[in-house]
């Protein structure tokens, strides 16, 4: 077993704190990783605080961090796809059951018995696993992915989940050229969202509640922006969307968005918001429009955008921080005011 840095919450309302950890000598199958840096997702802040509770509740102490970039260091035996000095990239899923027909159909976080990177039960070690927010990982070869050697390591870490998280879903529902793709909130997943409808050929719109951000919408792919709380700019695209792709961290009204659906339209949720949002059966039943989810994407997936953002040069607009300023990040990302992933410099940890 190997001692790790880490930076760890005790408690809901305890601050992010160095700690340390352990990590297991890494096995046949496994491969050794030196963390380089880690996004900061807002689902790493909804686990910290315990937001989730009735559907996950966290163990503490809590390790969070699920969009991982590093080198490798060591590799077991039967490794075959990575060496030593490969960079690779980990995301939400460290594990899962092979012969689990979700895992068969490459959707492998479907799999009842995944293994999430942080707060899920650690197979190997007991306890929970945890994340990136630490010195080094060690993981399946299955669960490693390849990172393009060209493109610069810190946006490319929030990839690992903010990217696969809006990919996948706008990929399955056909955000391609002709059709009228919104994006809802411009954040992590958002800015992902834009760029990659976008690089496939939709018109793009952006949905935002931060005047401040409409330029950047607009830098980033978006073709046009609304801004939500204007009922009149909202109202002049009402019944015009194909498909909308809906990131918002917290309580909103999806009735309105929904609204802005024409016929046969899907909304995606991949925000997941602390508490249960209210639904307008009509608002549905008239244009015979659907409500759907999306929940990151299988390891296979992963891969095929990661090689796509590499051909398309694609990384995340990231604001890079040492681990020191963890906690000051959280507080801007509660207040929307980050440009548009936090990403974290693990030499900062190494250093403490
Ligand atoms: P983020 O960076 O904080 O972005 C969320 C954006 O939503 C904000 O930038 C803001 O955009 C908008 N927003 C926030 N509060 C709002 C409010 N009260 N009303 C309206 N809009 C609001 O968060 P993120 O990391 O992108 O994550 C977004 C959500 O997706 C989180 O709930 C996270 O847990 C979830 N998530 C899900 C998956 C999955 O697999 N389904 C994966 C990763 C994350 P504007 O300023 O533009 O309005
Ligand atoms: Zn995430």
């Amino acid at each position: 077993m190997n001692k790790t840095k880490a930076y760890s919450a005790s408690s809901a309302t305890s601050p992010l704190a160095l700690d340390a950890i352990q990590r297991r000598d890494p096995t046949e199958r496994d491969v050794q990783i030196e963390i380089l840096y880690c996004g900061i997702c807002h689902s790493d802040l909804h686990t910290v605080r315990n937001e989730w509770n009735s559907v996950m509740p966290t163990t503490y102490p809590c390790v969070p961090g699920h969009e991982i970039v590093g080198r490798v260091t060591k590799v077991g035996h039967d490794v075959t796809g990575f060496k030593p000095g490969d960079l690779v990239g980990v995301g939400c899923l460290v594990d899962s059951d092979p012969s689990c027909p979700h895992c068969q159909a490459n959707v492998e976080q479907f799999c009842p018995d995944a293994t999430f990177t942080y707060n899920s039960p650690d197979k190997h070690l007991g306890g929970v696993t945890y994340g990136g927010y630490s010195e080094s990982i060690v993981v399946d070869e299955k669960f490693v992915l390849r990172v393009p050697t060209n493109l610069e390591l810190a946006g490319v870490a929030p990839l690992l989940c903010a990217g696969i998280t809006t990919y996948s879903p706008m990929r399955r529902w056909g955000a391609i050229k002709g059709k009228k793709v919104g994006v809802v909130g411009l954040g992590g997943l958002g800015h992902m969202g834009v760029k990659f409808a976008r690089a496939f050929g939709a018109h793009v719109v952006v949905f935002t509640t931060s005047p401040g951000k409409k330029e950047d919408a607009l830098r980033l792919g978006a073709h046009e922006v609304i801004i939500s709380t204007n009922a009149e700019e909202m109202q002049k695209h009402a019944g015009s969307f194909d498909y909308i792709l809906d990131t918002i961290a917290a309580d909103h009204d999806i009735n309105a968005y929904i609204h802005m659906l024409g016929l046969d339209g899907n909304i995606t949720l991949v925000g997941a918001p602390e508490k249960p949002l209210a639904v307008s059966a009509f608002a549905l039943l008239f244009g015979r429009k659907s409500l759907s989810g999306s929940l990151i994407g299988g390891i296979e997936e992963t891969q095929e955008m990661l090689d796509f953002c590499g051909e398309h040069h694609i990384t995340a607009d990231v604001e890079v921080i040492p681990i020191q300023k963890i906690n000051e990040a959280y507080e801007r990302l509660v207040k929307s005011d980050v440009k548009y992933r936090f990403s974290i410099d693990m030499a900062s940890l190494k250093a403490e």
